[in-house]
């Protein structure tokens, strides 16, 4: 059994997807290159302006709260956490302290595993330094001042890296979900913190908490929880303490270093944003009802999970594959959808579950990897994709009746991405065909035993083994078009006989 057990708490700031800024009409847009043009005299924090709330990033941050299982405040207000830092134009961050729009929710990780949310708050982001390299300055770029972020808090319940990885990755599939955040970690619109403490095995007590920042990948998180562990737990073995502090991440050095000793709540001197009356919620006069909002909230990954599974009866794995990755998820649901409706079309009503089976599963496998591969391959994004739903289901069906090989099907598929054509006619075309009818088989099979009088001796004497010498001599002959059970068996009736 370990020594100590770390415990893990997380910090998560999410940029919110509106059209404009917390507290002013300035464009949200991340994608935005140019530097400062996205501002305002209210998001630069000029004299004499005053902040408006974003109703959208308000109705935004409950319905995350609702997915997440949170009690929202009927009554909720913003404050103002005062610091200076360059990219913050106004000297203080419009926060929340005391009154967050959530709290008390939770999350059930991909394991299973339910971790606790103590609150998720709504604030604005501040701007971003730039520090161009050689030079004895920094630039600032204000774009991103007065976006609006969510902050959400777990509790300190997690005591695995794996555990702290898994919650930030089922987070940013909610979020994602739900609208609210595209949540990208390589762009910053999600950024993960982590406070973990080491205790002695058995103890209540937990130790002295060290937080981690900069952590933009997932696989960071938990390489930095794994090496806070390791590093604490020396630090214990020696008999020195752990200090309070902020640490961030070494990418080179794969290790966290010492940023700074931890500032308390009341450093920032919190105290209710004046200009802003407190917000309330579900009453006569409010425009936010929670109700309403809960009524729109979409699928969530873990219900998409159990569909998928339990309706077209896809592996865990494979089902884990649309669930993050929508736009692929929803053209299969497409593909799906003609598939079962070409089965009574075409009379497999006694089977019809095991053909149903076999076809949206060869469909999800033809999907999650060989078409997202030629996809990624070329960098396309799923609105160029040419192949329409119908003809990517013919092309399933064409190798589920046996018309197409699997070889075919490898070289058919990038002639239909990049042509978008119909895959019977491109089949036929480009010769990828696999021939199964008796006519033409019978035709290659006379002409492969009157070309090989010793092997068909050899097989009439009861080498067995020779057969397959003589299907290969087959396939010589259709081109690599014949099915090779078929030819085997026609060429096993013609010697017999
Ligand atoms: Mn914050």
């Amino acid at each position: 059994m370990a020594k100590y057990i770390p415990t893990i708490g997380l910090e998560i700031h999410a940029e919110l997807k509106t059209k404009t800024k917390m507290f002013c009409p300035s464009l949200n847009d991340p994608e935005e290159k140019k530097p400062n043009v996205n501002v305002c005299p209210i998001c630069m924090g000029h004299p004499g302006t005053l902040p408006v709330p974003n109703i959208e990033a308000i109705k935004k941050i409950i319905q995350a709260g609702l997915a997440l299982n949170c009690k929202i405040a009927e009554f909720s207000k913003f404050d103002r956490k005062n610091y200076f830092y360059p990219d913050l134009p106004k000297g203080y961050q419009i926060s929340q302290y005391d009154k967050p729009f959530c709290e008390e929710g939770h999350l059930e990780t991909y394991e299973g595993k339910k971790i606790r949310i103590t609150r998720i708050h709504l604030e604005e982001d501040a701007g971003r330094l730039i520090h161009p390299k050689d030079v004895d300055y920094s630039l600032v770029d204000f774009n991103r001042a007065g976006v609006p972020l969510m902050e959400l808090v777990t509790e300190p319940e997690m005591h695995t890296a794996e555990e702290a990885q898994s919650f930030a990755e089922e987070l940013q599939l909610i979020l994602r979900y739900l609208g609210v955040s595209d949540a990208n970690m390589d762009k910053g619109q999600m950024r993960v913190e982590l406070n973990i403490s080491l205790a002695p095995a058995g103890s209540k007590k937990l130790g002295t908490k060290v937080e981690v920042k900069n952590l933009n990948s997932f696989n960071i998180v938990g390489r930095a929880a794994a090496y806070e562990t390791k590093r604490q737990s020396e630090l214990l073995d020696n008999g020195e303490k752990v200090i309070q502090e902020t640490r961030g991440w070494d990418e080179n050095g794969q290790k966290t270093f010492s940023q700074r000793l931890k500032e308390e709540a009341h450093d920032y001197r919190y105290f209710p944003e004046p200009d802003i009356p407190p917000i309330v919620i579900n009453n006569k006069q409010s425009a936010i009802n929670t109700e309403k909002l809960r009524s729109l909230i979409p699928e969530l990954p873990q219900q998409k999970r159990k569909r998928f599974i339990e309706e077209y009866g896809i592996d865990t794995n494979l089902a884990e594959i649309f669930v993050k990755d929508m736009d692929i998820a929803n053209y299969y649901e497409e593909v799906v959808s003609e598939l079962l409706s070409w089965e009574k079309a075409q009379g497999h009503e006694e089977e019809k579950k095991d053909i149903r089976q076999k076809l949206l599963t060869l469909a999800a496998n033809y999907l999650t990897t060989d078409l997202r591969g030629l996809m990624s391959g070329d960098a396309m994004p799923i609105s160029e994709l040419k192949i329409s739903p119908e003809n990517f289901a013919e092309f399933v069906d064409l190798i589920h009746i046996g018309k197409l090989s699997s070889r075919g099907a490898k070289d058919l598929l990038p002639q239909m991405l990049k042509t978008g054509g119909d895959p019977h006619q491109l089949m036929l075309d480009k010769g990828l065909g696999q021939v199964s009818e008796a006519g033409e088989l019978e035709v290659a099979a006379d002409r492969v035993i009157a070309a090989n009088p010793e092997a068909v001796t050899k097989y009439k004497s009861g080498n067995e083994n020779i057969l397959q010498f003589l299907v290969g001599q087959m396939m010589k002959e259709t081109k690599g078009a014949a099915n090779p059970q078929v030819a085997a068996e026609i060429l096993r009736k013609k010697i017999v006989s």
